[in-house]
């Protein structure tokens, strides 16, 4: 049985590397059949908050990737709030204190301070000295007297080294020398990190631990500690960082990193997820989309690649792409409302006449857009009565000698009662090519310039359609003066 889980700190937004990690969980549950769990590392009391817990399930949900047990929806292990199992660790800690393989440290900031300065100074990684591995009760009762307030230490062995077997990296060994004794329970009785998501793991018997590489360094210590408490220790598999397009590591500079801004600028989260599984995962053969249930079908931990994950905006872009070209127009035009809105282009109660119009403009620009904030920059296109001019090259064309022929064809035809609609608008005009007798360039050209001050653009019939008659007249109209 596969036993997956995603163990977010709640401090900020759910950022495109954790939304990996979940989403490669997710995935290896789904694929055998197994139980994808989330819980909440809370025990930075200070940096978290209800308010990112929040935000990051939003965004698990959002993206389609749920959960078996944990936060929201509950089960066999609740709580699943690190805060709210304090008890899980306390008595772990007791344990490991009674058989000695973990102390009270009453070292103070400064005395801390002193001893990693001194291993700097000596060119040596700086790690705990050691000066309460071996207190006897009356150094402790002194030290409880000054009033000094113990944290629990794990006792990290002299000697030897501890070796994570990786499912992506290999067997990676880390010299117990370097490690040095470890905090595991605070001095206001919280645990740390590296312990809680042992006992953690362990207790919901979690089989596979698949997070970012960051977390390998972690991964001794926690080895330790499952071997101290004679606990079976998981599987490990660490993923790649994600990079920058200049390789350095992904941050605000190389644009949005977390996924809830992604989803305000108008992308799919299906077209999200399948650009965030290419991120370290690769598929046999050629195909690059892929839904969540040929995900499933497909993912396993083997094709996922060692080197790092490079962030490529063009690509999540054409990817993206790709789905908004395939998705349905009525979804389409709810993404696009408050983007349009945010631009002040339209209100918040729609008439009829609107949302037809924003139906054909949406029809029209679907082919062109990446994401779907670009609506606003399409919406010039279709709101208004007036034109702006890309270049000179575009309204020299206006001065082409059929040019008032052909505009004064339009828009008699344009005016003479017929619905305007983009099939009787295409038809209107190839009545116009034949009654000037004029190839289709020298009619459309000059139109669609007139219209939207562009030579290139989205289908000039549901521009036409969208605009309707007033503006269309209106627009030629401004256009041509
Ligand atoms: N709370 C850790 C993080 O957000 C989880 C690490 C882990 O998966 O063990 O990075």
């Amino acid at each position: 049985n596969v036993r997956v889980r995603f163990a977010p700190s709640p401090t900020g937004p759910l950022h495109i590397g954790g939304a990996r990690s979940a989403l490669f969980n997710f995935l290896l549950a789904r694929r055998f059949g197994g139980q994808f769990i989330v819980r909440i590392e809370d025990t930075d009391l200070e940096r978290s908050s209800l308010e990112s817990e929040k935000n990051i399930l939003d965004s698990l949900e959002w993206l389609g990737i749920t959960w078996d047990e944990g936060i929201r929806v509950g089960g066999p292990h609740a709580p699943y709030r690190q805060t709210e199992r304090l008890s899980i660790y306390t008595e772990a800690a007791e344990k490991l204190l009674a058989s000695g393989q973990a102390y009270r440290c009453y070292c103070s900031e400064e005395e801390l301070e002193a001893q990693r300065q001194a291993f700097i100074d000596k060119g040596e990684m700086p790690r705990y000295a050691g000066n309460c591995r071996c207190l006897s009760p009356e150094d402790e009762a002194r030290y409880q007297a000054e009033g000094r307030k113990p944290v629990i230490r794990f006792r990290v062995p002299d000697e030897g080294a501890v070796t994570v077997d990786d499912l992506v990296r290999g067997q990676v060994s880390f010299d117990c020398a370097g490690i040095g004794d470890f905090i595991i329970v605070k001095s206001d009785g919280i645990p740390t990190y590296n312990f809680a998501v042992v006992l953690d793991d362990a207790s919901m018997d979690i089989t596979h631990v698949i997070r970012g590489e960051e977390h390998l360094s972690n991964t001794p210590r926690q080895l330790l500690i499952y071997d101290a408490l004679g606990l079976s220790r998981p599987k490990f598999a660490h993923v790649s960082l994600i990079l920058g397009k200049d390789r350095t590591k992904m941050s605000k500079r190389h644009g949005s990193t977390s996924v809830v801004a992604y989803q305000s600028q108008g992308y799919l989260p299906e077209a999200l997820v399948n650009f965030l599984v290419l991120l370290g995962w690769s598929p046999e053969g050629e195909e690059e989309i892929f839904t969540l249930d040929e995900l499933i079908s497909r993912f396993s931990l083997d094709r996922v690649a060692k080197n790092p994950a490079v962030f490529d905006s063009d690509k999540l872009n054409y990817i993206n792409g790709v789905y908004i070209r395939k998705a349905e127009i009525d979804r389409l035009i709810e993404l696009a409302l408050p983007h349009l809105r945010e631009a002040g282009y339209l209100a918040e109660a729609l008439d009829d006449g609107q949302k037809q119009k924003v139906r054909w403009m949406m029809q029209a620009v679907q082919e062109k857009i990446s994401y779907m904030a670009q609506v606003a920059d399409f919406a010039p296109l279709f709101f208004g009565d007036e034109v702006t001019f890309e270049s000179d090259e575009a309204k020299a064309v206006l001065a082409e000698e059929q040019v008032p022929l052909v505009l004064n064809a339009f828009l008699q035809k344009i005016t003479d009662g017929r619905a305007i609609e983009p099939d009787s608008v295409k038809a209107l005009l190839k009545e116009v090519t034949k009654e000037t007798k004029q190839g289709g360039k020298k009619v459309f050209m000059p139109i669609r310039i007139a219209l939207t001050g562009q030579q290139h653009g989205p289908d000039l019939n549901y521009i036409i359609a969208a605009l309707g008659r007033e503006s269309v007249v209106a627009r030629v109209r401004h256009s041509a003066a």
